[in-house]
C-alpha cells in the first residue's frame, strides 16, 4: 500500500515481531497501563488509543488481539493531587487501592479514577480486558516471578547499575544491600521500608519501616505484602501476559529509562522477547474558556466528552501520528473542529477524501465491535452554540429555532434525538466553558439614544424590517430581506450585484441591528439572532413601543 498511515506501520512491526516469537495464529498481546494517582487526563488517553487504534488493525488483518489494561493501583501514592484535601499527605507511599475515596463514594482512591476513566472509554468504544495489579498481586500470582528476580537481584543490580552514576565506594555495599522488591508496611501501609533479609530457601523476608519503626516478617509463599520495583515490573508483567506490544511517553524511552531497562530485564532475568515498542508525545488542552485559569493542561478525558463527539475525539487521536504532539481546544477552536469533521464527512460521502483521511474517519466512527457513537443529522456546532447562547439555554425554543434553520420536515421533539449527542456537547460547551465576554446580551428595552444617532438610510432600513418582519419570518426569508433593505431604501433594483458602497451600506445597517438588539455591534448570524429572540421581542428592540411607524 502506498499512503500508510501510523496505526498500519506499528500494525506490521508487531505482526512481523509476532510470526518470529509466537508464530502464525497465535494471540496477539497488546498493553497498555496507567497509575490511577489522580484524575485521569487527555494524555493518558493516548496510551490506551495506541494500543486500541494498533489492536484494531491487528483484528482487521484476522488476528486474535488481546487488549489488556493494566491499572498500576497497587503503585504508591507520589503526590496529592489539587482538589483533594492536604490531609492525604498521610496516605503517601500507600498504595493507591488501599487509600481511602477522598470524596467518600468508591471503595478506594484508585477505584474513583479508575471508574470516571472506564466510563469514558466504554462511550468511545475502547473495552480492553482490565487487570488490576493490587488484585493480581495480592493474589499471588506473579509470586514465581517475584521469587526469581529476588533469587538473581544480584545481576539485576548490575543490569541497572550500568545505566546510573554509583559512587565506587558504596557500590559493594549497595549490592549486597539490593532487593528488586519493595514491601509495604503491615503497620503504616506505607512503602518506606527496607528489606534486611532474604531466605530464598522459605522465601522468607524481614523488613523494617522507616516511618513507624515496625519490624515484619512474611513469606512470598504465604502472601504478598509489596510489589516489585517499577523497572523490574514492568518487564515482569511482559512475561506474565507474553506481551507483544506496549507503548509508553516519550520520558520512557530516553537511554537508562525504564523500557530500556526493562528489555535487558526481560530477556536476561525472565528469558523471555521484549516487546514492540512504540513512543508517543503529549496531548494536552488549550484555548480561551471560561476556567482555563483553574484547569490548566490537566483536563480529564470525561471532561472532553462532555463537549466532543465520541467518534470526534477519537479522530484526534486516530489522525496524528503517535510522534506528533498536539492539544485539544475548549475554546473558539472547538468550533473549528466541528466544522473540519463535518466537511471530512462530506468528502468521504462524495468520495473525494485522500486514503489517509478516510482510514482515520473510518478508525474513528466504528470498531470491530461495532459503531461508535455519533450524531446521526449533521447541524453546524456553532449553530447549535449560537441559538443556545441567544436563547440562554433555553432547550425549547433551541430546538424550534434549529428546525426552521435546517428546514428538512423534523419536529422539534423528532429533532432532539437526531442532534444528540452533539446537541448537549453544545449546551455543555456554552453552559461551562464559553466566556462571559464572548456571550450574547439581548437589550431589555428600546435604545433611544443610539436609534437617534444612525444615518437616515439606517432608521429607514430598521422601520422597513419592522413593518415586513411577520412576512418574512423564516430563516431564508430574513436572511433574503436582510440582504434587500440596504438596497430597497437606496431605490436600486434588487438584483443589484453589490459593490463597496452597497457592501459598506450593508454593514453600517448590520450594525445598527447589533447595536439595537445586543447593544454592541457584533453578534450571531442575524437571522438566528432574530429567530432565537422572536418576533415581539424584536419589535420591541428595534422600535419604540414596538411600532414601526415613526418620523
Ligand atoms: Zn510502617
Amino acid at each position: 500500500m502506498s499512503n500508510v498511515d501510523w496505526v498500519i506501520k506499528i500494525a506490521n512491526q508487531v505482526e512481523a515481531h509476532v510470526r518470529r516469537t509466537k508464530g502464525e495464529g497465535a494471540t496477539i498481546v497488546c498493553a497498555s497501563g496507567i497509575s490511577p494517582s489522580g484524575p485521569i487526563h487527555l494524555g493518558n488517553l493516548r496510551e490506551v488509543m495506541t494500543v486500541h487504534l494498533v489492536s484494531e488493525e491487528l483484528r482487521h488483518r484476522g488476528w486474535q488481539v488481546d487488549h489488556l489494561h493494566s491499572w498500576d493501583d497497587f503503585d504508591r501514592l507520589r503526590k496529592v493531587p489539587a482538589g483533594v484535601s492536604p490531609d492525604f499527605q498521610q496516605y503517601i507511599g500507600a498504595p493507591l487501592a488501599e487509600i481511602p475515596d477522598p470524596f467518600g463514594e468508591y471503595d478506594s482512591y484508585a477505584t474513583r479514577y479508575i471508574t470516571d476513566f472506564t466510563q469514558a472509554l466504554e462511550q468511545l468504544g475502547v473495552r480492553p480486558r482490565y487487570i488490576r495489579q493490587s488484585r493480581a498481586y495480592r493474589a499471588g500470582q506473579y509470586v514465581e516471578q517475584i521469587k526469581r528476580a529476588m533469587a538473581r537481584r544480584l545481576e539485576i543490580f548490575d543490569i541497572l547499575a550500568e545505566y546510573q552514576t554509583l559512587r565506587a565506594d558504596t557500590v559493594a555495599e549497595r549490592r549486597s544491600e539490593y532487593y528488586p522488591f519493595r514491601v509495604y508496611c503491615q503497620h503504616c501501609h506505607r512503602d518506606t521500608t527496607r528489606i534486611t533479609s532474604y531466605e530464598e530457601a522459605t522465601t522468607r523476608i524481614d523488613y523494617t519501616c522507616d516511618s513507624c519503626e515496625y519490624s515484619g516478617t512474611f513469606s512470598l509463599d504465604e502472601r504478598v505484602e509489596g510489589k516489585l520495583v517499577w523497572k523490574v515490573d514492568w518487564p515482569m508483567r511482559w512475561s506474565y501476559e507474553r506481551v507483544d506490544f506496549e507503548p509508553a511517553g516519550e520520558d520512557h524511552a530516553a537511554p537508562g529509562s525504564s523500557f530500556v531497562v526493562g528489555q535487558r530485564i526481560v530477556q536476561g532475568i525472565y528469558e523471555a522477547p521484549a516487546p514492540q515498542f512504540a513512543r508517543y508525545a503529549f496531548v494536552g488542552m488549550e484555548g480561551r474558556t471560561k476556567i482555563s485559569s483553574s484547569v490548566g493542561t490537566t483536563a480529564t478525558v470525561s471532561s472532553a466528552l462532555t463537549i466532543i463527539e465520541p467518534c470526534i475525539l477519537r479522530w484526534l487521536y486516530a489522525r496524528r501520528s503517535n510522534s506528533q504532539a498536539f492539544n485539544i481546544d475548549y475554546g473558539q477552536g472547538l468550533l473549528r473542529l466541528y466544522d473540519e469533521w463535518d466537511a471530512l464527512e462530506r468528502q468521504i460521502v462524495a468520495g473525494k477524501a485522500s486514503e489517509t483521511n478516510q482510514l482515520a474517519y473510518n478508525r474513528s466512527i466504528k470498531t470491530t465491535a461495532g459503531l461508535v457513537e455519533r450524531t446521526p443529522l449533521t447541524a453546524p456546532f456553532s449553530l447549535l452554540t449560537s441559538v443556545i447562547d441567544v436563547t440562554q439555554g433555553n432547550m425549547e425554543q433551541t430546538l424550534r429555532i434549529i428546525s426552521q434553520h435546517l428546514a428538512n420536515g423534523y419536529s422539534p421533539e423528532m429533532l432532539r434525538g437526531l442532534l444528540e449527542p452533539r446537541l448537549t456537547c453544545a449546551m455543555n460547551w456554552v453552559t461551562n466553558y464559553q466566556p462571559e465576554d464572548e456571550r450574547t446580551t439581548i437589550r431589555d428595552s428600546f435604545d433611544a439614544i443610539a436609534y437617534e444617532q444612525f444615518g437616515e438610510q439606517e432608521r429607514a432600513g430598521i422601520r422597513l424590517l419592522v413593518e415586513r418582519l411577520d412576512d418574512a419570518w423564516s430563516l431564508e426569508a430574513l436572511t433574503r430581506l436582510l440582504y434587500d433593505i440596504p438596497k430597497l431604501v437606496r431605490g436600486l433594483p434588487l438584483d443589484t450585484q453589490p459593490d463597496n458602497a452597497l457592501k459598506q451600506a450593508q454593514r453600517s445597517f448590520f450594525i445598527a441591528l447589533y447595536t439595537l438588539l445586543c447593544g454592541r455591534d457584533t453578534g450571531p448570524r442575524l437571522p438566528t439572532l432574530l429567530l432565537s429572540l422572536g418576533r415581539e421581542r424584536v419589535k420591541c428592540l428595534l422600535a419604540p413601543n414596538g411600532k414601526a411607524a415613526i418620523a
